[in-house]
């Protein structure tokens, strides 16, 4: 009797650990399969401006009786050399906040301090295309955080909003305090007048190497990498971020994050994730 009742327990769990064990390679697989696909996708994002340089420089070669054409060859050298290092840039960019834990040297971060360094990332930017950035609600709000990727985070939002709307439009920044069950978080609200996003697009924009527009997002220099970092800056902050779209109209990109305060709150009382 003794032996039968234990089998009957062991039959259950026994299943359910081979469950486990298939979800788990299924896991593992799927994992792996990305993993595959980034590096193609580097792979492939990285021969584009290699090649380009180097048919350039034959061209350039070519053209060394024509002081011209050699000027012309040059810019684009240059133009495709810039692409390359802001592509490496964000990979290291990328790299560095799946790899580092934000919350080890967490501290109060003042979102105006955020927002200050975000908009002086685009000055120039946003001077040529005569956009008018505006800031509102931000004194004396603070996130709990990792300095360095909460700023690479607000300054990818406000940097796309800039690239993503039409010369003499306007980029505001809001913040503000929500209450929430968890603690309080802090709403960093960015909008923009530009192209807008469709409803599809909206499903992948926050997806590594995806572009809308791969030929605009390049002329912008963009690399489809920066909201991949933002989402995953706002996820390991216990954060996270949204899109509110209107094609044509623009669109607002909204960053929640725990409240300083809240986040020492929620730790001391449970000193264990501290
Ligand atoms: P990129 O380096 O191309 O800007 P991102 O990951 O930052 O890469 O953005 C992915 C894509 O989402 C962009 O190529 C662009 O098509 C779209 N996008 C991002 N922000 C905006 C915005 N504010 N307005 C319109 N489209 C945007």
């Amino acid at each position: 009797g003794e032996a039968l009742a234990v089998s009957a327990r062991v039959a259950p769990l026994g299943s359910r650990l081979v469950l486990l064990l298939v979800e788990d390679l299924t896991e593992a697989r799927r994992i792996e399969a990305v993993r595959r696909d980034f590096v193609a996708n580097v792979s492939h994002e990285l021969k584009t401006p290699v090649g380009a340089l180097s048919l350039l420089s034959e061209a350039v070669m070519d053209a060394s009786d024509d002081p011209e054409a050699v000027e012309r060859f040059a810019g684009r050298m240059q133009n495709e050399a810039t692409r390359l290092t802001s592509l490496v840039q964000e990979l290291i960019d990328l790299s560095r906040v799946q790899n580092d834990d934000p919350l080890e040297d967490a501290e109060p971060v003042g979102v105006d301090e955020l927002v200050a360094e975000a908009a002086d990332r685009c000055r120039h930017q946003a001077g040529t295309k005569q956009i008018t950035m505006a800031a509102g609600g931000t004194a004396d709000l603070h996130v709990w955080g990792n300095r360095g990727q909460l700023a690479a985070a607000l300054g990818n939002l406000v940097e796309n909003a800039v690239n993503y709307s039409p010369p003499r439009t306007r980029v505001g920044i809001a913040a503000r305090r929500v209450t929430a069950p968890g603690g309080d978080l802090i709403e960093i609200a960015v909008t923009d007048q530009g192209l807008g996003i469709s409803d599809k697009d909206k499903e992948r924009i926050f997806e590594r190497f995806y572009r809308v527009d791969p030929a605009r997002s390049r002329a912008t220099g963009g690399t489809g990498l920066g909201l991949a970092i933002v989402k995953h800056v706002a996820a390991s902050h216990g954060g996270e971020v949204t899109v509110w779209s209107a094609e044509g109209q623009g669109s607002t990109f909204t960053l929640r994050l725990p409240e300083a305060g809240a986040a020492r709150d929620r730790a001391q009382q449970h000193p264990a994730l501290d």
